[in-house]
């Protein structure tokens, strides 16, 4: 028998399957030659030094082209690839395919650009890991400091003892990791502090409000202060405001990402935005 059966296991858990349970049964089943059709691509978001407005680098983010439902969107279909343990192939194709594009763009826009690679528990407890990393890099002759894979803070915190030995591994390649969703997850500084992490992601729900809601904002200035405490980067994810992006300038949050700044785009259109900040678009009026 399978060892995780997916979406299968969450229509035996009711007696009755509902209409929801059969769609994603469905899905997991499209899901396993999505690959193989050429239905899955990587679009990308711009990632901007907060100051100049420049392009530094984009964050890959996975799309499903489905022959029938259209576009999916990765909330619904990720956590179907962890499930069935399709995350693996699914995950090395993502860290290959963004390799291959950065080392692309930054050849082209001739400046470097660097990637971020959002990677699931289930590629963290994988062993192989450490080196498809080092595999993907050199394949396409990329740096690997100009690779960032992004963890959540729950799986640095979930068995912290094998996260480590991972991320040290990662970290001897010369990759930098980064705590996506951060403040999310069961926070545990401690550990946290002990991790060779580069920078923290303050998760979007903290900006909602920020800077007209008082308690907000103060925390959000409390976790930049806190990353440069702890000398880590810093990225605020989901600027959608400009009142936003002047407060984290304002606090000192080195690197900006959101839907005020830029969507993510696929490779091609990515290409162009960042040869338009080349010919001199960039910064603001
Ligand atoms: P995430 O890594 O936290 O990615 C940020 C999400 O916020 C993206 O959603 C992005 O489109 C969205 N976003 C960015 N700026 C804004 C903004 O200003 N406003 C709003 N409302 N949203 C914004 P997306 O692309 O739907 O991805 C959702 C999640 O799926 C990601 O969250 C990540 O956890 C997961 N994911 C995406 N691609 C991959 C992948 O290749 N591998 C794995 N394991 N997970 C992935
Ligand atoms: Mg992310
Ligand atoms: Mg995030
Ligand atoms: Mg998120």
């Amino acid at each position: 028998a399978k060892r995780d059966g997916g979406a299968q296991h969450r229509m035996h858990r009711t007696a009755a399957p509902s209409a929801e349970d059969a769609d994603l049964l469905q899905l997991e089943a499209d899901l396993h030659h999505a690959l193989a059709r050429g239905e899955l691509e990587l679009h990308f978001q711009p990632q901007f030094d907060a100051r100049t407005l420049s392009v530094v680098g984009a964050e890959a983010l996975l799309r499903w082209r489905h022959p029938v439902h259209g576009m999916v969107r990765p909330d619904r279909f990720i956590p179907l690839a962890e499930a069935s343990g399709l995350i693996v192939p699914i995950g090395r194709w993502v860290l290959d395919e963004a390799c291959r594009q950065a080392q692309q763009w930054s050849a082209l826009a001739g400046r470097e650009i660097d990637v971020a690679v959002n990677v699931s528990a289930r590629q963290m407890i994988d062993d192989h890991l450490p080196g498809e990393v080092a595999e993907a890099l050199r394949r396409h002759g990329l740096a690997p400091r100009r690779l960032e894979l992004e963890i959540t803070e729950g799986i640095a915190v979930r068995d912290v003892d094998q996260a480590r030995g991972l991320l040290e591994r990662l970290h001897a390649l010369g990759v930098g990791v980064a705590i996506d969703d951060f403040g999310v997850g069961h926070s545990s500084l401690a550990y946290l502090r002990d991790l060779p992490v580069r920078r923290f992601k303050i998760d979007r729900g903290f900006l909602r409000g920020v800077p007209a809601d008082a308690g907000g904002a103060r925390l959000v200035a409390a976790m930049v202060s806190m990353a440069r405490g702890l000398e880590v980067g810093v990225v605020a994810e989901g600027v959608e405001r400009i009142e936003q992006l002047d407060f984290l300038v304002e606090q000192g949050c080195e690197v900006v990402q959101g839907f005020l700044l830029g969507r993510p785009l696929p490779a091609d259109d990515f290409l162009h935005r960042l040869l338009d900040d080349a010919f001199g678009h960039r910064g603001r009026s």
